[in-house]
């Protein structure tokens, strides 16, 4: 676990997600009030919950725990923080909230989607009572001194996605609208999974995302970046490349997943981020494949 200062009022606790530094964080915003955004999953509970002891936080002090959208890594731990948090609610777009009250139907798609080799990485969700899940797409959260977050829909990754404006830095708490940048294994690309990926939404988003001229972006998947132009426009190009290696593929025949992931995004398979690059990887073109059959099917 290693806590860093992200900003005057905002921390980042890596929670070692999927058992690897640099993969993941849960970010700390302090006002009068602390909320936290993205809660990893189960497994990397322990580690934010040592990270804010680092930070000196109570835990009663934590009211507000923000997800950026039901995905494992961004919301799977909020069972668990809830329990140990005891005056914390949890924000989530208000379609998925009966994921948090009841997560076994999505545990089981979960696991189809990120595969066997990554599934037990990601720890099984407690539910939350119902009366602590809050509505979070028109969110206007005043922690006080100054300090306030609204939510912007960012779908396309998921239909649910929603990023988290900080007022105060200007900077946008991004979630995986447009990407991830993990500068320490070397891994850049946009995730686009199974089973309600949607390149139109995506890529309003990302032009959405242009315009707003954001000084900074706070990624789940990894760290601050200031160069937010560089980082959208890279996702894009990246976007761009999978969707025409998935439409080649799907033209030849048969695509074979593993191999089109290892073409898009090549990594050592026995590399330290092996593991994340394959299941994101593969779960990004199997997302894509099934999001052009589907637009296929629907245009006849
Ligand atoms: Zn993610």
């Amino acid at each position: 676990m290693e806590v860093f200062a992200v900003d005057h009022h905002i921390w980042a606790i890596d929670h070692e997600l999927l058992g690897l530094p640099g993969v993941g964080v849960t970010y700390v915003v302090r006002g009068e009030e602390i909320a936290l955004i993205e809660t990893g999953t189960a497994l990397t509970v322990p580690q934010t919950l040592a990270g804010l002891e680092a930070l000196g936080i109570e835990r009663e002090a934590v009211r507000h725990i923000l997800c950026t959208h039901i995905h494992m890594d961004h919301a799977g731990g909020a069972g668990h923080l809830a329990e140990a948090l005891p005056n914390a609610v949890v924000y989530i777009h208000s379609s998925m909230a009966e994921h948090l009250a009841n997560p076994a139907k999505l545990m089981a798609s979960v696991r189809r989607a990120v595969g066997e080799e990554a599934w037990p990485l990601h720890g099984e969700m407690l539910p939350i009572a119902a009366e602590r899940i809050r509505p979070a797409e028109h969110l206007h959260l005043d922690l006080g001194r100054d300090i306030i977050l609204t939510a912007i829909a960012t779908p396309g990754h998921s239909p649910d996605h929603l990023s988290y404006l900080d007022h105060k830095s200007g900077g946008l708490f991004i979630g995986d609208a447009a990407g991830l940048a993990m500068d320490r294994w070397g891994l850049a690309f946009p995730v686009t999974p199974v089973p309600a990926y949607n390149l139109e939404a995506h890529r309003s988003t990302i032009a959405m995302l242009r315009t707003l001229n954001l000084p900074r972006i706070y990624l789940t998947h990894y760290g601050p970046h200031d160069d937010v132009t560089y980082q959208l426009d890279r996702a894009a190009h990246r976007l761009d490349e999978l969707v025409d290696l998935v439409e080649r593929a799907l033209a030849d025949g048969d695509p074979d997943v593993a191999a089109l992931a290892a073409r898009w995004v090549p990594y050592p398979p026995d590399g330290p981020a092996g593991v994340v690059a394959r299941s994101w990887t593969q779960m990004s073109v199997a997302g894509l494949i099934r999001y052009e059959l589907k637009r296929r099917q629907a245009t006849g």
